[in-house]
């Protein structure tokens, strides 16, 4: 059994792989470690080995992870669904926020963010496999909603993040990931602005996130093990 430093270097080896293989430095990629459910003595061991990007879920689980690990000084990131009535304690409390999709949402942070004198970075999340039930902006509101969140002036907009449908073939993700970055791509044109960032990729089908173009990936399982809830 590998334990999770050797886990996470593992992960780091198969990054550094593709991107030789792509001509890209690893550097450029950020490897979010995904921590929901696991306790933050764990996250406290990778922080040790030199690891400081991790990724939560769950507003309150987070905040105390945040509390419990004061000391460290970890780049969070939130990629769970945001509910309005939590919305507030996120503001100033994460690096970035990767799930934005919704006006509601984007102005209490902006609000709360105005308040706390900060500018909030947050990706756009797109419902690209177009699911009912999945969180994200669908791929024909999202000009629309764009115009709308570039108003609001604590919140900086970064890029956009997906969550494709699960396969069991990572390779049918790639066509997904790559309507991402087209779509991030021909947003850039069209509003003149860069958006730096493409959020894409988790255990099962982070290299093919890579190769189209990610350069956030987030993983639990692979690092972390399964997640018993
Ligand atoms: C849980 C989660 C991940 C990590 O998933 P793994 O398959 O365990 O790597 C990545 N992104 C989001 C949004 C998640 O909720």
């Amino acid at each position: 059994m590998l334990n999770i430093v050797d886990r996470l270097q593992r992960v780091k080896e198969n990054i550094h792989n593709v991107c030789s293989k792509l001509g890209k430095s690893p550097t450029e990629i950020i490897l979010v470690a995904v921590s929901k459910t696991h306790p933050s003595e764990k996250i406290r061991e990778l922080f040790k080995f030199g690891h400081y990007d991790f990724g939560e879920n769950y507003v309150q689980e987070a905040l105390k992870k945040q509390e419990e690990l004061s000391g460290c000084d970890i780049r969070w990131h939130f990629i769970g669904r945001i509910q309005s009535n939590k919305a507030k304690y996120l503001a100033g409390n994460f690096w970035m926020i990767h799930s934005l999709d919704s006006l509601k949402v984007a102005e209490i942070l902006n609000k709360r963010s105005s308040t706390k004198g900060i500018t909030q970075k947050v990706l756009i999340q797109v419902n690209v496999g177009e699911e009912k039930q999945k969180a994200g902006i669908r791929k024909n509101e999202i000009k629309d909603f764009l115009q709308k969140i570039l108003r609001l002036e604590h919140l900086r907009i970064e890029g956009l993040m997906c969550i494709p449908p699960f396969f069991e073939e990572p390779e049918k993700s790639r066509p997904l990931f790559r309507e991402l970055r087209v779509l991030r791509d021909n947003l850039e044109i069209e509003f003149g602005i860069k958006f730096p960032y493409l959020s894409m990729g988790m255990s099962s089908d982070y290299i093919q996130a890579i190769e189209e173009g990610a350069n956030i990936i987030r993983v639990g399982t692979d690092i972390f093990g399964p997640r018993d809830l």
